[in-house]
């Protein structure tokens, strides 16, 4: 007996059963992402940015111009990255997979406590693959066990992605926490036995079982754990609202309140939770929005 899988509010990341591709793809993709004539269009400027890229699960950057305090940005009522001075300021806005294309806002105060204003920008439009699997039932229902267990996880995983610390990261430019081929699969809609599912919400990066796996920027530890989708587990918060996910690990290196600087190691690869082969699913979140990690990597 088995129930329905839980429908697309479930968590943000799980990676897709086929995984890890067949060499042949992982280098067909490499290849296809050197010769993208749009790369030259997406040239990152100098700064402490990410790539801004305004399109569901992107990164939006907003100019709030110069002010004596930080504003106070929030979006949907989440509290958003405010970095700059008081020469000027820039929002860092992520925007989840699933907002619609066309015009979005965040509220902006001058400070705690003043009057709000809408600041409205737009959302592009971003089309992303679609990968249709038939497998067997079992492997997309869950038992009632496994069921309960997922919803346990799972309030618990959205009490941790609802952190927003202090200080605010510095520099948002990371370094890829595996060498290794990454897939181009972030947003990959899917749709198994005609359910669509979350679409994939992180970097898949290839690397054999017990490659290290290095923290990209400095950050605490908030999360660890052995979770039924994700496997071998680390959330790591960057502050202000970054926050940074590792699944599928065979080893887990750091403990919850633990900082760590960047290329400290924080776990190892491996293949645990539900996947059929050993990679880093790498998951970068801001503003509790899921985003592309390649935009916060070196183009
Ligand atoms: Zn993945």
């Amino acid at each position: 007996m088995h129930a329905a899988m839980p429908p697309s509010s479930a968590l943000p990341s799980v990676c897709r059963p086929e995984l890890p591709w067949p060499r042949r793809r992982w280098l067909q993709a490499a290849a296809l992402a050197a010769l993208c004539p749009g790369a030259a269009l997406h040239a990152r400027e100098d700064g402490p940015w990410p790539q801004a890229l305004p399109v569901p699960g992107g990164v939006a950057r907003l100019d709030l111009g110069p002010a004596p305090e930080r504003p106070v940005v929030h979006a949907d009522g989440v509290p958003v990255l405010v970095l700059g001075s008081a020469s000027g300021w820039t929002a860092v806005v992520g925007i989840a997979l699933s907002a619609p294309v066309g015009e979005a806002h965040v509220s902006v105060q001058a400070a705690a406590g003043a009057a709000a204003r809408r600041l409205a920008y737009r959302v592009g439009r971003k089309q992303y693959r679609e990968q249709r699997l038939t497998v067997a039932p079992r492997t997309v229902d869950l038992s009632p066990e496994d069921l309960a267990r997922f919803e346990r996880e799972h309030a618990h995983q959205q009490e941790v992605m609802a952190t927003f610390s202090t200080p605010l990261p510095q520099d948002l430019r990371m370094r890829a926490p595996v060498p290794g081929p990454r897939s181009s699969s972030f947003g990959l809609r899917r749709v198994f036995n005609g359910q669509a599912r979350n679409p994939h919400s992180g970097m898949d990066i290839a690397a054999p079982t017990g490659t290290p796996v290095a923290a990209p920027l400095p950050g605490r530890v908030i999360d660890v754990g052995d979770y039924f989708f994700n496997g071998g587990t680390v959330w790591l918060d960057h502050g202000g609202g970054l926050l940074s996910l590792y699944c599928h690990l065979s080893a887990v290196d750091c403990q919850v309140g633990e900082a760590l600087e960047r290329g400290q190691r924080l776990g190892r690869v491996g293949a645990t939770g539900r996947v059929t082969g050993p990679h880093l699913h790498w998951g970068v979140m801001l503003n509790r929005a899921m985003v592309d990690p390649a935009l916060f990597l070196p183009a």
